[in-house]
């Protein structure tokens, strides 16, 4: 399984984010968001990933049930594929699902950078995850508390919980940086 220390190894990724440390941010802890932010980084790397594709970088990994273990990753692959549907939580859990066996992912979570779409909101139902975990708000287009929330509706029998705002600030550099330099 790779871990963020393999992912560090690699040669320098001059799309992934090295701000300044954030004195505060750092500080203070956050019990709720701080136990996911090893996993963001790894996504990060992922959407990192993306962009060298030209891809918009958005980057996923789904955790098995002990919340450390990689079972699959996956980025953005519209453009390399022109696949409409290759967005990075799609591709990433579909792979964890081959790695598995099982469609239903029971127990694992899903980490990304970006708040999912509807799509891909409408996928991690599908797919029976327990834990949705995000980097950066879309307010133009998220389905998980933003625009919409589909992963929490309701009326649906399978409500994964939602954890938002992980390295948000490094995860929303990163589509930022993509854009402007486009
Ligand atoms: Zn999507």
């Amino acid at each position: 399984m790779p871990t963020e220390q393999d992912r560090e190894g690699e040669p320098a990724d001059h799309s992934a984010p090295h701000g300044p440390p954030d004195p505060v941010r750092d500080l203070v802890p956050d019990p709720v968001r701080d136990p996911w932010r090893a996993a963001m980084r790894l996504a990060l790397a992922e959407a990192g990933r993306a962009a060298r594709g030209g891809d918009v970088p958005v980057g996923a990994v789904v955790l098995a049930p002990d919340g450390r273990t990689v079972l699959a990753a996956g980025h953005n692959e519209r453009e390399a594929t022109g696949d409409p549907t290759a967005h990075a939580e799609v591709l990433a859990i579909r792979r964890a699902a081959a790695e598995t066996g099982e469609w239903r992912l029971a127990g694992c979570t899903l980490v990304v950078t970006l708040e999912p779409c509807t799509m891909c909101a409408g996928a991690l139902v599908q797919s029976r995850v327990d834990r949705v975990v995000y980097g950066a708000r879309d307010d133009k287009a998220g389905a998980a508390g933003s625009l919409w929330d589909v992963v929490r509706d309701r009326r649906l029998n399978h409500r994964p919980e939602v954890i938002e705002g992980v390295l948000a600030d490094d995860c929303a550099r990163l589509l930022t940086d993509f854009f402007r330099d486009r």
